[in-house]
């Protein structure tokens, strides 16, 4: 009789804090033990050269299912996802319809959990009316609400500080985390119009009408208003040295708050505007490289708590748009972070801990998915990825999994690379490609684990 299902052999289990060289050992989807020679697995994989590390938590991506699944769908979605060594994302809640009602929550859920292919957590809509909501969504397992301070995909209207107070306290007395869009609305609408009469359509019009002060100013009111209420306000997306320091000034004044980079805004700055156009159009914008350098300090500082990757799909027509104003904002991303963060680590300027304490751990934290996920240590969900730290490639569109593989890091160099994404225990993907039929779960933030009537998936 076998003690094991599972023993991933010699591996380097890389942590938050530290790399150790040892067996692991997986029973029942979760680590079993973790030591040296462990024995009777009915299958077993050698990981010799290979790092083992915690599945990647993304926390905010945009799968656009339901409404706009001509850009992409949950099933192509987290084909990507668990290619790419993330087996849980967080999906925000701008699809068609918006995600602004519980039954909404229940009904998207129900319709995108047969397609995913990783684990997944859903996202409720903070919006002028949904106030009274938030203990619903609570009960629903939402992943959080997201507050849209500034205009972005789906035209969400952005609610008036009332509404975003109401919501904020309502959030807080339910425990929601609160994932914060930080862009002053009618600030970048009226530097848009501006622009717009000047005769501007180039893409770094949209940089113009988003300086950091767009920024800054949503941080440091959203934090003021949350200040005097128990709500925890993560900002999404974090990209100007003024909106760090906005941040960094209320967290020092005892704000509850966590914030997010994005890869994009590591490893691209305002030069991407003349190579690729519209396509680098993003909000909060593409960057100076001071900006860029300050996210970089900031991240190695410890004051960044999370890197997501905003995968924001949008159809291949849609990416060529060349008037910026017509230009929808983001691109895909889901697929290619760990490759490039590896990449990073290779470069030397990104540590392979730290890696994991951002992608992994750090999202697993502030969203309660922690100690389930986010680790190797006993008792964890055994979502694992084995990379090939050495292993060079470049990032060829074809071989992504969205529907529409256009990114601006096609042709990058890559060194370190997932070989192997385990989800929950189950091979999910190998060597670049999906493996078996989807068996992603539905995920609710711990706190709310003993509130929900069972897991409300497919087993
Ligand atoms: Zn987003």
């Amino acid at each position: 009789m076998s003690h094991f299902d599972l023993v991933v052999r010699s591996g380097l289990l890389v942590g938050h804090d530290q790399v150790v060289a040892a067996d692991l050992g997986v029973r029942d989807g979760r680590v079993a033990a973790v030591g040296t020679g462990l024995a009777g697995a009915d299958e077993e994989v050698d990981a010799s050269g290979l790092w083992v590390l915690p599945g990647l938590v993304d926390p905010h991506v945009h799968l656009r299912d339901p409404g706009m699944t001509d850009k992409e769908d949950f099933g192509t979605g987290t084909a990507a996802a668990a290619v790419g060594g993330v087996t849980t994302v967080l999906d925000m809640p701008n699809t068609i319809p918006p995600v602004a009602t519980p039954a909404l929550l229940a009904e998207k859920r129900d319709r995108v959990a047969p397609k995913a292919h990783v684990d997944f957590g859903l996202y409720g809509l903070l919006d002028q009316e949904s106030s009274a909501a938030m203990a619903g969504f609570a009960a629903q397992g939402a992943a959080g609400v997201k507050l849209f301070m500034g205009q972005t995909t789906g035209d969400n209207p952005c609610p008036d500080d009332g509404a975003i107070f109401a919501g904020l306290r309502a959030a807080g007395a339910a425990g929601l985390v609160v994932g914060v869009h930080a862009e002053n609305n009618p600030l970048l609408q009226r530097l848009a119009a501006e622009l717009r009469a000047a005769g501007r359509t180039d893409p770094h019009a949209h940089l113009e009408s988003r300086p950091s002060v767009v920024e800054a100013e949503a941080v440091q009111r959203v934090l003021a208003l949350a200040s005097v209420t128990d709500a925890h306000v993560h900002i999404h997306h974090l990209s100007s040295a003024d909106g760090l320091a906005a941040f960094r000034r209320a967290r020092r004044a005892g704000a509850r708050a966590s914030c997010e980079a994005l890869v994009a805004h590591l490893l691209l700055d305002e030069r991407a505007y003349e190579e690729h156009g519209n396509l680098v159009k993003l909000n909060p914008p593409i960057r100076a490289r001071a900006d860029v350098d300050a996210l970089r300090a900031a991240l190695l500082g410890g004051e960044v708590d999370c890197v997501a990757t905003d995968h924001a799909p949008h159809t291949a027509v849609e990416q060529a748009e060349v008037d910026v104003w017509r230009a929808h904002g983001g691109f895909i991303g889901v697929e290619t972070l760990l490759p490039l963060l590896l990449t990073q680590v290779a470069a030397g300027w990104l540590g392979a801990c730290q890696l994991v304490r951002l992608t992994s751990l750090g999202p697993a934290r502030i969203w309660g998915l922690y100690p389930r996920k986010g680790h190797l240590g006993l008792g964890a969900d055994a979502d694992l990825v084995l990379v090939d730290p050495a292993r060079e490639a470049t990032v060829r569109p074809e071989l992504l999994h969205s529907k529409h593989p256009v990114t601006p890091f096609a042709g990058w160099p890559l060194v370190g690379a997932p070989v192997a994404t385990y989800l929950r225990g189950r091979l999910v993907a190998r060597d670049g490609a999906l493996v078996g039929r989807p068996t992603g779960r539905f995920v609710a933030p711990a706190r709310l684990a003993g509130l929900l009537a069972g897991e409300r998936t497919r087993a």
